[in-house]
Parts: structure tokens; C-alpha cells; sequence
């Protein structure tokens, strides 16, 4: 079984392996007991070991950092802050993925063009107000946009996405990812037909016992 710390680094290696992620854009925590795990701030994923990895508690105060020179990411904020209020959070990803950043920059909610957008927990995937980066808030305004859901869009800015775990997580990232891609060509030849609150409706409670998609929080 591998440390937290471990499953971070490959975690975080991931994101950048499949082009979700590069250099330092991004970010990505797991939940530990009394607390969690974050990726450190301003570092090349290829160039990071499991001992830059910080552990911070729910009072938002770093308990370890086995190398001293790393700083928690920037955005310790709202990883601190999903993590302490979400109780179906255990792991936190944040990207700058092309389409969702490229989709961030319209500052709008992404409508129910296609019912996969279910896996963002309803009938959208909402978009967040502006905020500069590493600040309060950008974590107030991201909770109030993934309110009830496991997605949002970051103005300007890129993703966050929230899963019970790894796997989860990873999942549901890059479905919005590709969901992104999609609408992003769709606006290219006009605006494309949205599906009704009602059919989204009937997608949802589909999704309870469709594969292995979460099915507590739907
Ligand atoms: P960090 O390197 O501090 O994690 O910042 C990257 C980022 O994506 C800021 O929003
Ligand atoms: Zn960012």
C-alpha cells in the first residue's frame, strides 16, 4: 500500500502524463487523517519526490514539510477549504486544461448540451466569479460554485474537481476535460440544442444504477 504522500506524487504525475496539466499550472491535495496532503507551490511535477509534499491541518497550518524549502501550493485556500467542508471530498484536482480553462474565459455556466454533464452532480457545470489566484476569495467563489456538485469552472482561470477518491477523481476530471472539448467545437458551428431540466432529470436517476459513477451523492 502506498503512503499518501506516494499516491500524490503519482497523482500528480498523472495530470501532467495525460496533458491535464504543465510545469506548475495546477494542483492537486488528498485527505489524511486530521488533515491533508498538498502538492507544494511553483514546482515542475517531474522534478518533485514524495518529501516536497505538505501536510497541512484543518486550521490551514502546515505539520510537516519534510523539505523545509517548500512552500504548500498557493491554493492551499480552497483545497483547506473543500476538504474541511465536503464531506464526500477526499481528494481535490485542479487543472488548466485547455478546454475547460478555454471555456472559463466566457465566465459562464456550461448548459446540459450532452446528459454527461451529469457527472458534474446536475443539470450544468457552473462557472465561478473572477478571483485572483491564491486568494480567499477564489475559494469562496469556487465552494459557492461547486455547491451540490463535484465540478466547477474558475473564471479565467481553469478546473476544480472533487471525488471520493483517486479514481474517482481522475474519472470525473477528465470526462469534464472531454465534455469541454466537445462544447468547445459544438459553439464552433452555433449554439447546440440543451437538454430540458426534465431530461436531465430522468439522466440522473438513470445514473444510480448505471457503472460504477457515484451514485451517493446524485
Ligand atoms: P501552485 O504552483 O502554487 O500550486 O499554483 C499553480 C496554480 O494553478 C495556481 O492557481
Ligand atoms: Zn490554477
Amino acid at each position: 500500500m502506498k503512503t499518501t504522500q506516494e499516491q500524490l506524487l503519482d497523482l500528480t504525475l498523472t495530470l501532467q502524463a495525460s496533458g491535464l496539466n504543465q510545469g506548475s499550472s495546477g494542483n492537486c491535495s488528498i485527505r489524511h487523517p486530521d488533515g491533508f496532503y498538498i502538492t507544494p507551490s511553483g514546482l515542475n511535477p517531474n522534478v518533485m519526490t514524495i518529501d516536497d509534499m505538505v501536510f497541512m491541518d484543518f486550521k490551514g497550518v502546515i505539520q510537516s514539510n519534510q523539505n523545509p524549502a517548500r512552500e504548500p501550493s498557493s491554493e492551499w485556500r480552497f483545497h483547506h477549504d473543500i476538504l474541511k467542508s465536503r464531506k464526500d471530498a477526499n481528494v481535490v484536482i485542479h487543472t488548466h486544461s485547455t478546454f475547460a480553462t478555454t471555456l472559463s474565459l466566457f465566465r459562464k455556466d456550461i448548459p446540459a448540451f450532452h446528459y454527461m454533464i451529469a457527472v458534474a452532480g446536475g443539470n450544468s457545470i457552473r462557472c465561478s466569479t473572477y478571483q485572483l489566484f491564491g486568494t480567499q476569495a477564489l475559494s469562496d467563489a469556487a465552494l459557492i460554485a461547486l455547491n451540490e456538485r463535484k465540478a466547477c469552472l474558475l473564471a479565467n482561470h481553469g478546473m476544480i474537481v472533487i471525488g471520493l477518491d483517486i479514481e474517482d477523481a481522475l474519472k470525473i476530471t477528465y470526462e469534464i476535460e472531454r465534455l469541454c472539448e466537445q462544447y468547445c467545437h459544438a459553439l464552433q458551428m452555433g449554439l447546440p440544442t440543451i437538454l430540458s431540466d426534465e431530461e436531465m432529470k430522468e439522466v440522473i436517476a438513470r445514473f444510480k444504477s448505471y457503472g460504477n459513477w457515484d451514485k451517493s451523492e446524485l
